[in-house]
């Protein structure tokens, strides 16, 4: 159960390391009737995807760790700041009508809303314009402030928290995004979102990108 998929060689040299090490990647290369150099690329590998480690005029050795833990090792490593898309940010005052519209030109699934100072104040997803839409208002007279779901209600994140905590977040909440946010002595202040999709993208990276 690896996180990434090993070839023949990656497998047949781990073995040899699980069972001969620390060893040498010339010891290695010896054994597999190889070039050191043919081996290289297979060792930077298993070396950078945890598999194996390396001391300098020891050799390799075999971390012994399960897919498992080096999954979570991984996770561990990603940040909203690496995955955060640009925010779609509107005033409050904005009509549900044109709030509507921003959603379909900015392809955005959530809208952040804002007040007059620019602090965070409100999010509006699909459903919550969908809910207003049905209703006998007038949505072009209609603010979307009326509408959404305000602070201090809002949940959100900041660029240097863990990805799978923001993962977390979203299905305890059961909500598709959260707001990156900076504190500021206003309030919050919004500079990027956080999608089911951006953690998506960060799952396959997990699975190709070592
Ligand atoms: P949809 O309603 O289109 O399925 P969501 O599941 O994201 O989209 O939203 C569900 C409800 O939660 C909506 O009323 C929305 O305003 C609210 N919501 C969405 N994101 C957040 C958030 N980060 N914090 C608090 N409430 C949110």
């Amino acid at each position: 159960m690896s996180t990434i998929e090993l070839n023949k060689r990656q497998e047949q040299i781990l073995e040899i390391v699980k069972d001969n090490g620390p060893i040498t990647g010339e010891q290695i290369a010896e054994r597999l009737n190889l070039t050191r150099a043919t081996l290289r690329p297979d060792l930077a590998i298993l070396t950078m995807a945890g598999f194996l480690d390396a001391r300098p005029r020891v050799g390799y050795f075999y971390t012994g760790k399960s897919g498992v833990q080096l999954l979570t090792d991984n996770l561990n490593k990603l940040f909203v700041r690496d995955y955060q898309s640009i925010p779609v940010v509107i005033n409050e005052n904005v009509s549900v009508y044109d709030a509507i519209v921003t959603m379909f030109l900015e392809d955005v699934g959530t809208l952040f809303v804002v007040d007059q100072k620019n602090v965070l104040a409100g999010v509006l997803s699909r459903k919550d314009l969908l809910r207003a839409s049905i209703g006998k208002q007038e949505l072009n007279t209609l603010p979307v402030n009326i509408i959404m779901t305000r602070m201090p209600n809002i949940t959100v994140c900041e660029k240097d928290d863990l990805l799978i905590d923001v993962a977390k977040k979203l299905i305890e909440k059961q909500i598709d995004s959260l707001p990156v946010v900076k504190e500021t002595e206003k309030g919050f202040e919004v500079i990027g979102r956080v999608t089911k999709t951006n953690l998506t993208k960060a799952l396959v990276a997990l699975a190709t990108d070592h």
